[in-house]
């Protein structure tokens, strides 16, 4: 039986099923007399103080384990236990009701649950995992329950749950877990994020694991594929187990890339840039080969917090990077707000089209008080490194000279203050916005460099919703709209003589890469894991190949027939990738 999900995390993992109950609690309904709210109340309190010295100590146990990155996900869990709204609403549910407080807890929790699930805005709904995972927690001190952890599995196993919390995976012993496969989760849950630096294949979204599958049952997942396959035949098991050598095999090819360059068989040299959205992933970036942060996304300083972030904390944020990273650019984003990202301290009103609305650069030249903040910490932290600082949104030359005015602000107000910085930092622009990509040859006149962010640049020029998942089909890197945008910015920059980058998820495939090398792109820029096999694809083809074959795709009048045709060429010039990944 084959059941088929979302690739969450690469390579092949064969072995017995180990069944993970995650099922939810039941809870029975107590009356409560009067007198004894208040005992209740303490047992809530009691509930609430042992979770969070459960989650102190998984927090230390993984940041000792994986990383502080990783820890950070905790915080946001300690958060919802702090939540005096929730609190509140439990005592006077209490109150109110007079029944038991694992009750009015649980029925709390499940309003904001079902608040949060019908909002339309991605990162709020992440935030449900969080809510639950700290919700289960609770109630099962509540219930002095079992405390269920995978810490403690005796022999090497596949895990197959409903859902993983992140602590679920965080105090898993890796030793002895060879994989796992979710029935619900997508490829950017949290889950999915710490399989892949946990290295362990992974498949979410299976929808039916859990039902189909039991304990002991022997499977095969392929976490390149997003497959899973119960009790294989001879010849399946035989297929996959050559197929995991391979993959281990070609694992250790790319960890041995990791101090090479970025080259072409002929010479030809770009830069592997890493996206970074915490200080904490700097040790994986640095693992991992990166020659550069190409997006450091500053608004995660902002988010899962009260209150704004002030000079001196983004001050060290932006420090501690480049004094780990000192040999190597970091490009710093200004804040980019609103889209899908939204924080709750700053009341921004609800927009009809977000993505067209007050967001980036839009916000950041309205709110100059806030913005003035950022950039002063940016120009303080870059005394310690290569410190350059971009600008998201940019619509055209306008926009642009507004935003470098502000920054001249900031100049000033350092100096008065005697402050040390970079006179000459350098100043990039995203390209993501039709208008500026058609008008990149007058903007590259006034900045340093650009970098083009294409996950947004595919949505305005295909007009297709980034989120929609309706029109996914619709949102095509290869578009041969998107691909004649490409060149030009990187023509526009290349006779200013900028250099052009690229930070959109496009940039970490190897089969847009093979494009986007041949039209020139001088920096890609990904996320961390993406960097080894693109390090590899370059360093497999010829700088006068891939030139040709960028030629011959901007004739070609179709998505479908650039991909097909890029695909076959990616199996031609680099026969041990096809092996691997399947496209
Ligand atoms: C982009 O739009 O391509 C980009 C890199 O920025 P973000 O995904 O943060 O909008
Ligand atoms: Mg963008």
């Amino acid at each position: 039986m084959m059941l088929r999900g979302i690739p969450a995390s690469p390579g092949v993992a064969i072995g017995k099923a180990f069944l993970f109950d995650t099922r939810r609690f039941t809870i029975s309904i107590k009356r409560i007399k009067e007198d004894l709210i208040p005992k209740e109340i303490v047992r809530f309190e009691e509930a609430l103080i042992k979770t969070r010295s459960e989650i102190i100590d998984i927090q230390e146990k993984i940041t000792k384990e994986m990383g502080s990155h990783h820890a950070e996900i905790f915080n946001a869990h300690l958060l919802v236990l702090e939540d005096r709204m929730i609190i509140e609403e439990v005592i006077d549910g209490l109150k109110k009701e007079r029944k038991c407080v694992e009750h009015i807890f649980a029925k709390v929790l499940d309003k904001y649950i079902n608040v949060f699930a019908k909002m339309n805005d991605e990162y709020l709904k992440e935030r449900i995992s969080d809510i639950d995972d700290v919700g289960k927690r609770i109630l099962r001190n509540l219930l002095g329950a079992e405390k269920r952890s995978l810490s403690e599995l005796k022999q090497k196993v596949i895990v197959v749950a409903y859902d993983l919390s992140p602590s679920d995976t965080a105090t898993m012993h890796r030793k002895n877990v060879m994989g796992f496969i979710t029935d619900i989760g997508g490829r950017t849950s949290h889950t999915a994020i710490m399989a892949k630096s946990l290295e362990i294949p992974a498949v979410v979204g299976l929808e039916k694991a859990t039902a189909r599958i039991k304990t002991e049952d022997m499977l095969i997942i392929d976490g390149t594929e997003g497959v899973t396959i119960v009790n294989p035949d001879k010849a399946t098991l035989k297929k996959y187990q050559a197929r995991q050598s391979q993959f281990v095999r070609f694992e250790k090819t790319l960890v041995n890339l990791k101090n090479e360059r970025a080259e072409t068989i002929d010479g030809h040299r770009v830069e592997l840039a890493a996206n970074i959205e915490l200080p904490e992933e700097i040790d994986s970036i640095i693992s991992h080969g990166a020659e550069g942060i190409g997006l450091y996304r500053t608004e995660f300083l902002y988010m899962n917090r009260q209150g704004l972030p002030s000079e001196d904390e983004q001050f060290e944020a932006y420090k501690k990077v480049v004094v780990r990273f000192s040999k190597y650019p970091v490009v710093v984003r200004t804040l980019d707000l609103g889209g899908d990202k939204f924080l709750s301290q700053l009341e921004v009103p609800h927009e009809m089209n977000p993505f067209l609305g007050w967001r980036a650069i839009r916000f950041c030249l309205a709110k100059p008080e806030i913005f003035k903040v950022q950039l002063r910490a940016i120009l303080r932290a870059s005394v310690y490194g290569d410190i350059k600082v971009m600008f998201p949104m940019i619509s055209g030359v306008g926009e642009l000279r507004q935003a470098i005015d502000v920054l001249d602000e900031a100049k000033k107000e350092l100096r008065a203050r005697k402050a040390k910085f970079n006179e000459n930092i350098e100043v990039g622009a995203m390209i993501e916005i039709p208008s500026a990509a058609l008008t990149c040859d007058l903007l590259a006149k006034e900045v340093d460099f650009f970098s083009i962010g294409t996950n947004d640049l595919i949505q305005y020029s295909l007009a297709v919703d980034r989120v929609n998942e309706k029109i996914a089909y619709l949102y095509s890197p290869t578009h041969p709209a998107v691909l004649r945008l490409i060149k030009n910015i990187i023509n526009a920059g290349h006779k200013e003589k900028i250099w052009v980058g690229l930070c959109g998820e496009m940039a970490g495939e190897p089969r847009f890469g093979l494009i986007l090398l041949g039209l020139g792109l001088d920096e890609f820029s990904m996320s961390a894991q993406a960097i080894p096999e693109m390090k590899y694809t370059i360093r497999n083809v010829r700088f006068s190949d891939v030139k040709k074959l960028a030629e011959k795709v901007l004739t070609l009048p179709t998505s479908e027939e650039v991909d097909r045709f890029v695909n076959r060429r990616l199996d031609e010039l680099i026969p041990a990738l096809k092996k691997i990944r399947k496209k």
